[in-house]
């Protein structure tokens, strides 16, 4: 197996030293597939956040005012350096995540990508110019970084959602201090290893690990963070939100999704299969864009849901390090116990379990992918995020009766359509409220395009050029007696 023992990073990093919690206390990562311990990180708290804030501040002075030329050629260094080590850094991935390596491979790629992508958009952060209404003035929109950045991710995409906050703070000349998800901090961590590899200054990037309410209440409490970007739940993201008003900071927030899958009898089916696997079970259905809800019209319902069984059915599961391994472990026991609530909830309520609905026998934190026929609007997981392989398919009519079904959540991240109808397209365009909208294809994020929730699935976007203006303060400058 890829040796990654030099991302295997025991230690946190504060202005450029490595070093243990105050406390000399640990906190084990264990490998969800074998439940084996990987390593150990340091179990840091408030002390050591405010630490890495004052170093951020510090490195904030003259990183600000760098070059942009010299901050490109960062960026451009640290997206080779991890895509020449994309093996060890996918390898890291899969033991402390538990997806199959040709995920990994896909994440630290698109990681890498969305660090190229800052890269080319900084040097199109243009200002303005703006006509004076007289002569004797000139007014000027002038963009500047932020400043100290508080990055909080999740376990499920570890290092390209770091990368999509890392990719937009460091070029427009922010420092950052970054938590990463207790489950699977290495992958953030390497993210240390590369930054000092390839040439950032001290303190520039620090990264806490530990207590999430000590390091995330520090984060918020400081004045000096003018900004948080965070990606998770969206219970702790409206805690964040709230602790964000008494310091006033900008706040970007990626949370829960809910997504519909629609299929209409104009569609065509294999297609539809084909897209429906990839956005219902990549990462074992572990993604806030994953379909949470498959909406089929009448007429198709039977031939969609007997081939999304044959094509379900063929899903290899086991470790992820395995050859041809399609579906790993769930993240913990929680996540499982999880998933077997919506299952048990579902066939109370007249859902038929058509594949899969327990645990493999593969090890206890590995699910059977799962569909779920005559599913309806009183299950959980019509409103829950399910997170974890269950199919659950509804029938419906028409296209008014499924937009509005579709709707019918507080969550508005991402929906996708399968139809041959350009009017359909357009005219669902218009009354789907999500922020993402995939017509014929279940896999869209790139890094060109802007990421982001409506409603309660979030504030702001990520990737495009929309992701980097939340890093940049706009000024307006008037200069009169011209
Ligand atoms: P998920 O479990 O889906 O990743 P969470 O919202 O629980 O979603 O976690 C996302 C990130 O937020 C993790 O890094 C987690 O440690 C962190 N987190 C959890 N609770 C808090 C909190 N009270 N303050 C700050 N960060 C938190």
């Amino acid at each position: 197996m890829t040796n990654y023992s030099k991302f295997l990073k025991e230690a946190n990093l504060t202005g450029g030293i490595w070093h243990s919690a105050d406390s000399n206390l640990n906190i084990p990562v264990t490998n969800p597939a074998t439940g084996d311990v990987i390593g150990h990180v340091p179990n840091c708290g408030t002390t050591e956040t405010e630490r890495a804030i004052q170093a951020a501040a510090t490195a904030f002075k003259t990183y600000s005012r760098t070059d942009v030329s010299y901050r490109v050629g960062l960026l451009r260094k640290l997206h080779d350096a991890l895509m020449d080590n994309q093996e060890s850094l996918a390898a890291l991935l899969t033991a402390e995540q538990g997806k199959p390596l040709f995920e990994a491979r896909g994440e630290i790629a698109i990681g890498a990508a969305y660090i190229l992508w800052f890269a080319e958009e900084i040097r199109r952060a243009k200002g303005e110019i703006v006509p004076a209404p007289t002569n004797d003035r000139r007014l000027l929109v002038t963009h500047h970084p932020v400043g100290v950045v508080g990055a909080i991710t999740p376990w499920n995409f570890p290092s390209s959602m770091l990368a999509r906050k890392l990719g937009p703070a460091l070029a427009a000349g922010c420092t950052v201090v970054a938590k990463p998800a207790t489950a699977t901090p290495y992958s953030a961590l390497a993210w240390g290893v590369l930054a000092q590899e390839v040439g950032f200054p001290a303190g520039v990037l620090n990264i806490m690990t530990g207590s999430a309410r000590e390091i995330g209440g520090a984060i918020m409490a400081s004045p000096d963070v003018r900004k948080v970007t965070f990606t998770g739940s969206t219970e702790v993201g409206k805690s964040l939100i709230r602790q964000s008003a008494d310091t006033v900071k900008k706040v970007s927030m990626e949370l829960g999704g809910n997504a519909p899958f629609i299929v209409f009898e104009d569609a065509d089916i294999d297609a539809a299969v084909e897209g429906a696997m990839v956005s219902k079970y990549r990462n074992m259905g572990q993604t806030c864009v994953c379909t949470n809800r498959f909406y089929v019209q009448e007429k198709v319902y039977d031939t969609f849901v007997e081939k999304l069984i044959v094509a379900t059915r063929a899903l290899k599961i086991g470790n992820g390090v395995d050859d041809g391994v399609t579906q790993g472990p769930l993240i913990d026991m929680a996540a499982v116990e999880k998933v077997e609530s919506f299952v048990a909830d579902s066939t109370s309520k007249g859902g038929e379990i058509a594949l899969g609905g327990k645990r493999h026998p593969k090890g206890a934190t590995f699910f059977e992918p799962t569909v779920i026929t005559n599913a309806s609007a009183d299950m959980d997981f019509a409103t829950d995020e399910i997170f974890g392989p269950i199919a659950a398919v509804f029938k419906f009519e028409n296209e008014d009766e499924v937009a509005s079904a579709a709707n019918a959540t507080e969550f508005g991240l991402a929906a996708y359509v399968y139809t041959r109808d350009v009017g359909r397209i357009f005219r669902l365009n218009d009354s789907l409220d999500y922020g993402l909208i995939g017509f014929n294809s279940g896999l869209i994020t790139t890094v060109e395009v802007p990421f982001g929730g409506l409603k309660e699935s979030g504030l702001g976007s990520e990737g495009g050029s929309q992701g980097l203006q939340d890093y940049l303060e706009t000024k307006y400058v008037c200069i009169a007696g011209i």
